[in-house]
């Protein structure tokens, strides 16, 4: 499942959840964008912070993992090059790519898509407020029970001092928190980041 995790919540979960009982997936692995191109103009929080909150949402449940592919490859994010590498890691493996409506759009608008049916299936979640039409391309289409959260307004959730308790995992909170992401002032970065 890609995106851009800025930061991880209940709605992706719940989606990565949905799509793995429906179509009987043994994993559901997670990969944070490095710098996502759809994005460019806008501000994205440094991917060893996204990266650090995925792995944190996820670490309860065994069949959800994170792969930094994404991360770790420098230059901005291609779905391409996402899937060659995870199909490099896992040559046997039958992959599914899932992503919400709005991110399957754009990249079904990618010139050469064709190169893509050949290294996944692809799953659309929708949420609400959000229509999915395939473009006529083989995508399984799947409406995952109603969560109207969003990262963006969790991060302004965050800005104006309201809470995003039970929107994200309760680790996720003390992270933001311990961190100071998403806050109008300056505050400490992590190590590293
Ligand atoms: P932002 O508000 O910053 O765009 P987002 O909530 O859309 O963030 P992304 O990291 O962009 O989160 O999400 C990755 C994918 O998950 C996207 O393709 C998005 O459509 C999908 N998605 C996000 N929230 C939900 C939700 N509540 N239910 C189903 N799918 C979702
Ligand atoms: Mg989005």
């Amino acid at each position: 499942m890609g995106g851009t995790f800025d930061p991880i919540h209940h709605g992706h979960l719940v989606a990565a959840s949905e799509v793995a009982a429906v179509f009987g997936l043994d994993e559901v692995v997670f990969v944070p964008t490095g710098q996502p191109w759809q994005k460019a103009d806008t501000r994205v929080t440094s991917a060893e912070h996204r990266y650090l909150m995925t792995v944190i949402a996820t670490a309860s449940n065994p069949d959800f993992t994170v792969s930094r592919v994404d991360i770790d490859r420098p230059g901005p994010t291609f779905t391409i090059d996402t899937l060659r590498d995870l199909k490099a890691a896992r040559p046997e493996a039958e992959l599914f790519f899932i992503t919400g409506a709005d991110a399957m759009a754009q990249i079904l608008s990618w010139k050469n898509v064709d190169e893509l049916w050949t290294l996944a299936h692809f799953i659309g979640v929708t949420r609400p407020g959000h229509e999915l039409d395939g473009g006529g391309h083989d995508v399984s289409l799947l409406e995952v029970p109603a969560m109207a959260i969003s990262s963006t307004d969790c991060r302004r959730r965050v800005e104006s001092g309201n809470p995003v308790w039970y929107l994200v995992p309760d680790g996720v909170v003390q992270y933001i928190a311990k961190y100071g992401l998403y806050a109008r002032t300056d505050a400490p970065a992590a190590q590293g980041a």
